[in-house]
């Protein structure tokens, strides 16, 4: 069978000059919450692929992908004149294990994520299990910009359908925002805003974190974790610290 569908374009949603939202009627195979399909355009001739986490959840009859334009980027850039009818590949199967079955039981799961890492935590927080399985879920959202404060509509959602058990706290690191936390996800770590925001403790007994995003804060955030006891979650030795690296 062959391994690109051809998927079209039925919503396109612009958030910032930078920061999209992309719904493709595309039918790919079931896929687990929080992995990841391939997008492609064929571009002088190339066709040029690059993954992306499904915001979508596998009974959702669209694709949906949260994505920004990198500059000099040769996917995102050319996705900057799709348009809602326009024709696009996508990979017929979807993969990747940042999915909740690859982390282990706790009392609190904390998502952590930066930039368009949003999404992945959007699809997992639609499902049943996350609710079933975590008693206090904190969803972390940095940015640098309030405006890149996105999808608060489906937060206020979550927030509304989950009141006791959930909380969305947004970060922006280059203006001061009203009941935003300042500055990096790693400083707030040490010096205790993050949990004290949270409302709850963020140790290796009860927690488990989730984090996605860009490699910098991946890497700062999981050093800041390992000096208080946690683990990288692994298949063979289970942890507390499951991630995914967009670049
Ligand atoms: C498993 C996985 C899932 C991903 N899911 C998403 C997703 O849901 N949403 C999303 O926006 N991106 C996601 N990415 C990144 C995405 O695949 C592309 O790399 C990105 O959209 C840029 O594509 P491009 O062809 O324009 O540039 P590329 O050739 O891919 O990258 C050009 C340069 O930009 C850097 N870069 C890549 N992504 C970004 C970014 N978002 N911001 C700033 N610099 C970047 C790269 O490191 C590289 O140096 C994911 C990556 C992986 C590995």
């Amino acid at each position: 069978m062959d391994h690109w569908l051809e998927g079209r374009i039925v919503e396109k949603h612009q958030w910032t000059d930078k920061l999209f939202t992309l719904r493709i009627d595309a039918p790919i195979s079931s896929f687990k919450p929080g992995q990841f399909v391939r997008i492609a355009l064929d571009i002088g001739g190339e066709r040029i692929a690059r993954p992306y986490s499904c915001v979508n959840t596998p009974e959702e009859s669209y694709l949906e992908i949260y994505y920004n334009t990198v500059d000099g980027g040769p996917l995102t850039s050319a996705l900057l004149s799709v348009n809602v009818g326009d024709k696009i590949w996508v990979a017929r199967h979807a993969s990747g294990f940042f999915t909740l079955d690859e982390v282990p039981d706790a009392e609190n799961l904390w998502m952590i994520s930066s930039g368009t890492g949003l999404g992945v935590f959007l699809c997992l927080l639609k499902t049943k299990t996350a609710w079933e399985r975590f008693r206090n879920i904190r969803l972390i959202h940095a940015v640098r910009y309030p405006k890149e404060l996105t999808y608060g509509e489906t937060i206020q959602g979550i927030k509304s359908a989950h009141p006791q058990c959930f909380d969305y706290i947004p970060f922006v690191s280059r203006e001061k925002v009203p009941d935003v936390l300042e500055g990096r996800i790693p400083q707030a770590i040490e010096d205790g805003r993050l949990e004290d925001r949270a409302g709850i403790k963020l140790e290796p007994d009860t927690s488990q974190v989730m984090i996605c995003g860009n490699q910098d804060m991946i890497s700062d955030t999981s050093e800041i974790l390992k000096n208080r006891g946690f683990r990288r979650n692994r298949r063979r030795n289970p942890g507390h610290i499951t991630t995914e690296k967009y670049w």
